[in-house]
């Protein structure tokens, strides 16, 4: 069964796209615990991030970076955090969040 994010994926269920390419996409949380707060995605289903192939890591981490580095033009902040949860949606994913102080990574 599709997960929660190949739908929004494949675009049936409605997302705000922060960026995308052949492999992997970027979107913004439903639920933000900071504005700008995004999930990256492969677009390969894949259950949890550390299940990706060494390549696929290194590659989904590479676009991440770009991503946080626009989001941090958007969205201006001290640092992007980026977070490895998967506790909720089985479908790996990367939390970048804007941060404006220390405190803010304590969640
Ligand atoms: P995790 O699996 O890392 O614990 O959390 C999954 C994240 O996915 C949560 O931050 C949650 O707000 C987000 N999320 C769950 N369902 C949706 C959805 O339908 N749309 C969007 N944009 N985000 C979602």
């Amino acid at each position: 069964m599709a997960t929660i994010f190949s739908k929004i994926i494949a675009g049936e269920i409605p997302s705000y796209k922060v960026a995308e390419d052949d492999r992997f996409y970027a979107f913004l949380d439903i639920n933000p615990l900071a504005k700008g707060h995004t999930l990256v995605v492969p677009k390969r289903e894949v259950d949890y991030i550390y299940d990706l192939t060494d390549e696929e890591l290194a590659a989904m981490h590479v676009f991440a970076k770009h991503v946080a580095l626009a989001i941090q033009k958007a969205f201006p902040c001290k640092k992007v955090g980026e977070a490895v949860i998967g506790l909720e949606v089985p479908h790996a994913h990367i939390h970048l969040i804007p941060m404006q102080k220390e405190s803010d990574m304590l969640f």
